[in-house]
């Protein structure tokens, strides 16, 4: 036993001794202590005074063919492409509310893209495509808020397009429904308006990967684990937003979810 397992065995030994007397308070647990807390990124479970915790978010690019076409890919079934966003960046808007969102900085461009949303409560790896479903606690809608200027600049530049995607408040969403009560979805009316006027209209069934099988990509590229999230895509037609729009996302079976950009 090398001397971090021998300290971790002896650490989990007198924390169970402690836990005893004290609830196991994370204060009573021995070892090296943190300088300073940092919150860990939830999301509120609909019904509940339970919450999610969220490990990782993952995004599909380009799941729907005419948004492929649209972003100049192929819109044959090309292997998925996932990037991530950290998981600070999400911006949970509660049911029946208009969330504020703030403008970010340095984009002239800023764009909305509705997608449906996955919390998984287990994981793996190589996880076949008839199994993934078991993996989601539930669904959400969400937004997948893109400074598509900066995007395309370095997408031109073949430099990582971070910078469009993983900044703060760019992963927009509503609280968690559980799977045991909405079931699954593979198909449904999927929208965004805005100010009133709907610029995405689509039906989950145009995904060129359903959820099961983004689940099954997924997890042969990262070890999936309990707390990932997953945002499925976005239907054609994404575009610029400015101050002052008032976005609603509809999904069939699903909560609406809206905010304002301010
Ligand atoms: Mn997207």
């Amino acid at each position: 036993m090398d001397s971090i397992n021998r300290r971790t065995v002896l650490g989990a030994g007198a924390a169970a001794l402690a836990g005893a007397a004290t609830a196991s308070s994370a204060e009573a647990q021995p070892g090296p202590k943190a300088i300073f807390s940092v919150a860990q990124a939830t999301i509120p479970i609909a019904g509940s005074n339970e919450v999610f915790p969220v490990r990782r978010i993952y995004c599909i690019g380009r799941n729907y063919a005419a948004h492929a076409i649209e972003r100049g890919s192929d819109p044959n079934r090309e292997p998925p492409f996932f990037f991530q966003k950290p998981t600070d960046a999400i911006q949970v808007v509660d049911i029946g509310t208009v969330g504020e969102h703030s403008y970010p900085s340095l984009t002239k461009n800023y764009h909305h893209e509705v997608e449906l949303v996955a919390a998984l409560k287990s994981g793996g790896t190589n996880i076949p495509t008839e199994k993934a479903l078991d993996c989601v606690y539930g669904y959400t809608v969400g937004l997948d808020m893109t400074r598509r200027d900066l995007q395309n600049e370095m997408s031109a530049l073949k430099k990582p397009w971070e910078i469009g995607k993983s900044f703060d408040h760019a992963a927009v969403l509503g609280p968690l429904q559980p799977a045991s009560k909405t079931g699954h979805f593979t198909k449904g009316a999927i929208s965004l308006a805005v100010n009133g006027t709907v610029r995405q209209n689509s039906d989950l069934e145009k995904m060129i990967w359903s959820v099961a099988e983004q689940i099954s990509k997924l997890s042969e590229a990262f070890e999936l684990k309990a707390g990932d999230i997953i945002y499925s895509g976005t239907p054609e037609n994404v575009g610029p937003v400015v101050k002052g729009d008032v976005l609603l996302c509809k999904l069939d079976g699903l909560p609406d979810m809206s905010i304002k950009i301010v």
